[in-house]
């Protein structure tokens, strides 16, 4: 442990103990190979291993069912952005987006140069502080899709409910929630996550995507960006991110051995639940995000004060508090807060935050 600091970042974040100490176990020598897997050949029977094992625990963690694929893609969340909409508006090219934050709206304009796309409902004159409520009547029923962003990083808000979108399959990114909780796949057409909030360092995105979504991308779609290329070669049609994969799967191997999404999910309500029940309660902080649209991953708070924040956020790290600063787009205070953030990192946050309370109010 040494002088290692809790690490509030909002991404590239916090990983589990146990799995670095793993990586750096295994990094001279993976399995009795002589090498580690930064330096192996992705197709030798080695990695097969490994990433076969990667998509196995991850099919148990989410309970992917088997007419669902499962992708390990470079390119990040962003480049979701265009895949989703260059392989999925095949039929009526109409999409539908709800916009709850700033990657909500990257999704969209960029998805708005591939089609026809509708902003159906946006929280933006509240500077997305809430989610709007949606039914199956507000979509397109001809719409190839509809595109929400589950959890937003930067405001600190996550849908309490997914939408029912009728016959039209719905896509989310689920980057800052992936794993944090159960959620019902079989709801999705599509999910994707860049890998660097909740399961392993930069470099990697996961998709899930039904078997029947793919395969529709129009002939002039790249061959590296069309989902089919993915799926028949096994997220192996060129080289993959194979230690990032590599620690992605150990990170799954911890969840399952901890007892699974349900009971980090516990966990997690419990340290956001503690946070939030504490910002209640003072009078010095206060969490923009409407009640029962905040996020049990990213706990965004101020102090009314921007020098008071940034003299906040600038004291804590004294402590070894670290990255409490909100998005340079919105200020304030942020607490990123996904699963490797031990419960005594909250509770030490929380003390803090009393600390400080008491001596500037
Ligand atoms: C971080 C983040 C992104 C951007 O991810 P990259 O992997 O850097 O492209 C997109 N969407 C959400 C919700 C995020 O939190």
């Amino acid at each position: 442990m040494g002088n290692r600091v809790y690490n509030f970042s909002a991404g590239p974040s916090m990983l589990p103990l146990e799995v670095i100490d793993t990586a750096a176990r295994e990094i001279l020598d993976f399995d009795g190979s002589g090498m580690s897997i930064m330096e192996m050949s992705h197709r030798s029977k080695t990695f097969s291993r490994v990433i076969e094992d990667a998509e196995r625990n991850l099919r148990t963690l989410m309970d992917i069912p088997d007419d669902y694929y499962v992708l390990f893609l470079q390119g990040g969340a962003t480049l979701q952005f265009s895949m989703v909409p260059m392989n999925l508006l095949g039929k009526s090219g109409k999409a539908d987006y709800i916009v709850t934050g700033a990657w909500a709206d990257k999704a969209a304009k960029e998805a708005a140069k591939f089609g026809d796309i509708r902003v159906v409902a946006s929280s933006k004159e509240s500077n997305y502080a809430y989610i709007p409520k949606v039914e199956a009547a507000d979509f397109r029923s001809d719409a190839d899709y509809v595109h929400i962003t589950y959890n937003n990083t930067i405001y600190g808000t996550r849908y309490p409910y997914i939408p029912d979108t009728g016959d039209v399959p719905l896509v989310t990114d689920l980057s800052s929630a992936i794993l944090s909780e159960r959620v019902d796949v079989r709801r999705f057409g599509l999910i994707y996550a860049g890998a660097q909030k909740n399961i392993a360092p930069a470099g990697l995105t996961v998709v899930i995507v039904r078997k029947d979504m793919v395969g529709g991308a129009p002939a002039n779609v790249p061959v590296y960006l069309d989902y089919k290329t993915h799926t028949e070669g096994a997220s192996m049609y060129n080289t993959p991110p194979a230690w990032c994969i590599y620690v992605a799967g150990e990170v799954f191997k911890t969840l399952i051995k901890d007892g699974g999404l349900e009971t980090v999910e516990r966990r997690n309500r419990a340290k956001a639940g503690r946070l939030y029940a504490y910002i209640e309660g003072s009078k010095l902080y206060s969490a923009p995000a409407a009640e029962i649209d905040r996020s049990l991953m990213n706990v965004v708070f101020v102090t009314g004060d921007p020098a008071l924040d940034k003299r906040f956020v600038a004291e804590a790290r004294e402590e070894g508090l670290v990255e409490l600063g909100g998005h340079r787009s919105i200020g304030g205070m942020r607490a990123s807060i996904y699963n490797a953030m031990p419960e005594e990192g909250v509770d030490k946050l929380i003390a803090f935050m009393k600390k400080f309370e008491d001596a500037n109010l």
